[in-house]
């Protein structure tokens, strides 16, 4: 059973820094009470209107001036909590904030804890939990497919494709315990081959989602793409190119480099990180372990793995095994530097001057097509982009292969009925109508505070 928090808490809710106005986040019931204890303005925020905003001035303990604000009253049901709630517009100066978070604090008011006016939200059921993890999707989101997908699932289109396929399940369950509380009389409410026909339906959808998760995974974090070859075959040129700018260090001293570059771009929406292994080998070498270790490792974890090599080197067949050995994943193998020699490609090659440009639209095409294959992001139909629903979803599958196994066994209602439930009691993790604690504070702990 999960509890409602009867305190108030109050958190920063814009980032740290200088800013035009900063605010201050307030929730909880009584807390338009306090607030006027330290606010001197015309109103009595605990009698003015909901949805009002009011001017005045907020003074420290010894009777100075903190700053003038703006606050904004909402009362429970309608705010973004569901609780009586208060935001308060301050000149955006972190000295400022700070003091009147302190006196709030003064006032038996407690520092909000990460995602925890989300928590709450969702604790009084202003939104369910896939919309409610969409909200930290909506700040994180770094280019316009990612937003928008995380904008979908606040949209509540996940919610509502869960929630059919649940009723779905509920339907089936209840025909089947309804012939159960009749069982004397003989009746049958479903047939077996109408409850397995209905099974296969639910389950197709719930894989369709399963697999929904290859290119939401994308949408949401984007892909990793990792550069590697020898010392000066280009890979920090190439990468020049593709940022179109000079961030990364071009130079012809081999390994001068000592560290992975990251850099994120955002082609046709989808983020790209790209990391530049440049001067760092894969193999083993004492003085270069840490490089050798986080070059790996990025290998290791890539989505698509550039293998650049130029038309003046012999094909490096050393460094292409040891990059088998770390990775099956997607390898792309380009050949640098075409504008020195001309060269036939051989199979799977591509052919580019990081100097000229030539051949970088087949390269980027490849890039594209290697990382997300044909798949499109459809904005019309629900898409997974979280692991936790993934999982939930592979857990609810397996319990109606457990029904459709008890039918082939011809075992009683009964156990169809429970694993029919069972993987509606799975969906129902998803959008939060089943929960514990534990999920919760494992989704809220990587909010950001204030949010
Ligand atoms: P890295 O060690 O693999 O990162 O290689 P760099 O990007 O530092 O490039 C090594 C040298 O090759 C530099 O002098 C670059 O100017 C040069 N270079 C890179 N790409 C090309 C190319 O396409 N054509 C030519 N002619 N030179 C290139």
């Amino acid at each position: 059973m999960l509890t409602k928090n009867s305190d108030i808490i109050a958190a920063i809710s814009t980032p740290f820094g200088e800013g035009a106005i900063s605010v201050i986040r307030i929730s909880g019931q009584g807390c338009l009470k306090k607030i006027n204890k330290i606010f001197n303005g015309k109103t009595d925020l605990e009698k003015a209107k909901p949805n009002t905003i009011h001017y005045g001035k907020i003074f420290d303990k010894k009777n100075k001036i903190i700053d003038d604000v703006l606050v904004s009253i909402f009362k429970n049901p309608n705010s973004y909590t569901g609780e009586d709630s208060a935001e308060i517009s301050t000149h955006g100066n972190p000295l400022i904030t700070q003091k009147i978070l302190d006196l709030l604090f003064s006032l038996d008011i407690r520092a909000a804890e990460p995602g925890e006016f989300t928590k709450r939200a969702f604790i009084n059921g202003k939104m369910d939990l896939t919309q409610a993890e969409a909200v930290a999707d909506i700040i994180n989101a770094r280019t316009n497919v990612s937003l928008k997908g995380a904008r979908n699932q606040l949209d509540g289109l996940l919610s509502s494709k869960i929630n059919e396929l649940r009723n779905l399940l509920i339907d089936a369950s209840s025909l089947l315990e309804l012939e159960l509380d009749f069982a004397e009389e003989d009746l049958e409410f479903i047939s077996y081959k109408e409850i397995k026909r209905r099974i296969n339906n639910i389950n197709s959808e719930l894989k369709n989602l399963v697999n929904s998760y290859k290119i939401g995974k994308i949408v949401k974090d984007g892909v990793n793409v990792v550069l590697v070859g020898k010392p000066n075959v280009g890979k920090s040129s190439l990468l020049n190119y593709i940022l179109k700018e000079s961030r990364a260090i071009v130079s012809h001293i081999p390994g001068t480099t000592r560290d992975i570059i990251k850099e994120e771009i955002s082609i046709d929406g989808i983020l790209f990180k790209i990391y530049d292994t440049a001067g760092i080998r894969l193999t083993d070498n004492e003085i270069e372990k840490e490089g050798v270790y986080r070059s790996r490792n990025a290998v290791k974890n890539a989505d698509v793995v550039v293998f650049i090599n130029d038309v003046e080197s012999s094909f490096p067949e050393d460094l292409y095994q040891e990059i088998l050995k770390l990775t099956k994943k997607n390898i792309i193998n380009v050949i640098n530097k075409i504008d020195l020699k001309r060269i036939k490609p051989e199979k799977n090659e591509i052919l580019i001057s990081a100097k000229t440009g030539e051949g970088m639209e087949i390269f980027f095409n490849t890039l594209k097509e290697k990382s997300f294959g044909l798949e499109i992001f459809s904005e019309e139909n629900a898409i997974v982009t979280n692991i936790r629903h993934k999982n939930t979803l592979n857990k609810a599958i397996a319990f109606l292969d457990d029904a459709n196994k008890a039918i082939k066994e011809k075992l009683s209602n009964e156990f169809i009925a429970d694993d029919l439930r069972r993987a509606e009691n799975a969906l129902g993790e998803i959008i939060g109508k089943v929960t514990t604690e534990d999920i919760l504070n494992n989704i809220f702990s990587n909010f950001c505070i204030g949010k």
